[in-house]
Order: C-alpha cells, then structure tokens, then sequence
C-alpha cells in the first residue's frame, strides 16, 4: 500500500484536518537556538506554577500507581458539586476540558450536521467538528467577539451544537450574562449550548459569570471549566463540564472508562481547595495585564481589553516575524495568524520579572524592524 492509499482510507474529516498548533515548549526551542533563560509566554498557563498542596497530593498518591484510578471520579465530582451546589449528576469530568469538546462531537456531530461557533474562536471548535465529519459554520466577529444574533441567525435545523467562549480565546473579549442568557433561551430544541468557561476564573467582578443558575432552565446547556488556566495544572490534564443530569449521562456514554489519571485527580482536588493560591493567581494576573497595556501603550501598540490571562496585541504589521525574533531573544508568545488576526500577538501573563522580560525584547524588536 503507497501512503497516498493509506491517506485516503481516512474519513474525508480527517484528510482534510490541520492538526492544533500548540505553544512552542521551551525545550524545543533551547535545542533549536541552544540558548538558556528562555521564558513562555504563549499558553495562558498559571506563572506561579501548580498550588503547593497539589503538588502534595501527588506526592501522597504516588505509592497507589498500580491501580487504576476511581473512573467516576467520586471525590472531585463531589467537591466540583459542593463548591457549586449542584449533585455530581451535574459533572462530568475531562482528560482537559478539551476532552470535554470531544465528548460533545461524539455525541451530536456526525456528517450531515453543522456546529456554529464564531471567528476568532478557539480552534478546537472547527477541529472537533471536522473529525466528527460535521460541518463547522463560521459566523463573523464583532468587534473581535461573538456576535450573539449573528450566531443565532446562522443556526439551521441541521444545527447540533453551538459553541461559545466567554471570555473567548484569543481575543480576551466577554459577553454580558443578560445578552448571553438571553441567547441561550431563544436557541431552537435541536441544539445543545457549549459554554467555554475555561478562564471564568480570572473574570472581574463587574458582571459576574452565574452561567451554573441557567441549568436548572435549560438542559441543553453545557458549561465546560477547566483546570488547566488558573488552577496551573495544565500539563496533568483536568477539565470539567457542568450540565443537566440527562446531558452529563448522554456524554459518560462516550467517555472512555479511565479519562483521568489518578494523580490528576487528587491534585485538581487539592488545588480547588486551596483558595489562597487561586486569589494570588488572580491578583498576579490583574497587576500583569495593567504591567503589559502599560508597555504596550508606551510602545504606541492597541489591544483588544481581556477578560482572560492573556492579551491579543495588534502589531500593525504581520505578527509571524515579530514572533520569530522574539523567540531569539528567548521569549516565547503566540502568533495567531491562524484565527486570522495576522497583525496580532497573543501574549500570556506572566510574572512581573516575565512581563519586564517580555516588553524589554519587544521594544528591542520592534526597533530593528
Ligand atoms: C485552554 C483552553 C481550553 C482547554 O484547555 P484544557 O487544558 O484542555 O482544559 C478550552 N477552551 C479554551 C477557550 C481554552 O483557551
């Protein structure tokens, strides 16, 4: 058999997919130019790294490793549902909320079906949809964001699944709660509701998410968390998703028996316990962002204003070589050509030494091109 064959034995979904392109890990990078102190600035992941009584729990349950781990997932399930009055009828939980993403393709997509999301969305929305063999509907952003009536609009009776980020990745851009539920009301029986969440954590006070009030209301509604952002624990893989009992039970169905490994069971656990590290987190981020739009605006650079960790920064040129020179400088940040925002940079917050480092090398780059 030549490849060529191989290539087309694959579903049609498939042999058309551009695989995810992750951040590039620091490893990489000091193989590729054989320097050290690199930073990364390029994954929203947490600076502070992983709470300490995680990093315990792991410790803790290191001696069980012979053993599967709990498939139910009892105990975080549980404190999942204390923490957000709900039963753990209401959770299912994710080897990383993009399992989550994964579970609602399996479930509601095949071809034939649409799923709505938005440009500048996250782009496992488009990849889940296309592996499903369905069709993904792209609706046009405004102002960067969703276009909430545009999005309703595009729904068709083929429509399965809409998706939502709020706030969106990487634009930073959130939707009012009283605009956002009233979309999920007006949305036609056929379709199941995906609400990204996955930087809930770091949204202000000023229109607080109390999306969790909505699902009593609408059983189609699925709000996927995760904790991979706030919680630092993005390398062991836990996401969640909070939803009616009869969607939770709908998405166990194709939920593989042990998604979650042992150890990242008992450290999300111990991290959601540990309110101190979650509340720094939160605050290094708040100091970081002002830190970065400070640099940006004495750099005479536009934003677009975040709600996440994260800023999406217009470069007013392509955003590709700017990202290539600051990776020889030893700053890694993401360059998001592919959610066409070619002139933009994505950068994560880091620590105030990381952002100093940061806006040191931009302005140096910047004053070489
Ligand atoms: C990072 C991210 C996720 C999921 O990350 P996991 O590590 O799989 O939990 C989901 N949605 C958005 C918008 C993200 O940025």
């Amino acid at each position: 058999m030549t490849t060529n064959t191989l290539y087309k034995l694959a579903l049609a979904g498939v042999q058309q997919l551009v695989p995810y392109q992750a951040g590039k890990p620091i490893s990489e990078l000091e193989r590729e130019l054989g320097i050290s102190h690199i930073i990364k600035l390029a994954s929203n992941e947490n600076p502070l790294g992983p709470s300490k009584k995680a990093l315990a729990a792991i410790t803790q349950a290191l001696p069980e490793l012979a053993l599967y781990p709990d498939g139910s997932g009892f105990a975080l399930k549980q404190a999942l549902a204390n923490k957000y009055a709900l039963t753990p009828e209401h959770i299912t939980l994710g080897n990383g909320s993009n399992e989550i993403l994964e579970l609602v393709a399996r479930a509601f997509l095949a071809p034939g079906l649409e799923a709505v999301f938005s440009q500048h969305a996250f782009a496992v929305y488009p990849l889940v949809t296309q592996a499903a063999g369905a069709t993904g509907v792209v609706v046009p952003a405004l102002n960067y964001g969703h276009d909430l009536t545009a999005m309703l609009q595009a729904i068709t009776p083929q429509t399965r699944v809409v998706f939502v980020a709020n706030p969106n990745n990487p634009t930073g851009t959130l939707l009012s709660q009283a605009q956002l539920r009233e979309f999920i009301a007006a949305l036609p029986d056929t379709v199941v509701c995906v609400l990204d969440e996955a930087y809930f954590e770091f949204v202000g006070a000023t229109d607080p998410i109390n999306s969790i009030d909505w699902l009593a209301e609408f059983p189609q509604l699925l709000i996927t968390r995760t904790f991979s952002k706030a919680y630092g624990l993005a390398g062991l893989r836990v996401g969640y998703g909070m939803s009616s009992p009869a969607l939770t039970d709908l998405l166990n169905r194709v939920r593989q028996p042990f998604n979650n490994n042992s150890l990242a069971l008992v450290a999300a656990e111990a991290a959601l316990a540990d309110f101190e590290h979650l509340q720094q987190t939160v605050a290094v981020n708040t100091n970081g962002m002002q830190q970065l739009t400070e640099g940006f605006k004495a750099l005479g650079l536009e934003w677009i204003p975040s709600a996440g960790n994260f800023v999406a920064v217009d470069m007013q040129r392509p955003g590709q070589p700017l990202y290539e020179a600051l990776l020889h400088k030893g700053v890694i940040v993401r360059p998001v050509g592919v959610y066409q925002l070619p002139n933009h940079l994505r950068i994560s917050i880091g620590t105030e030494a990381e952002n100093q480092q940061f806006l040191r090398a931009l302005t140096e780059v910047l004053a070489h091109v």
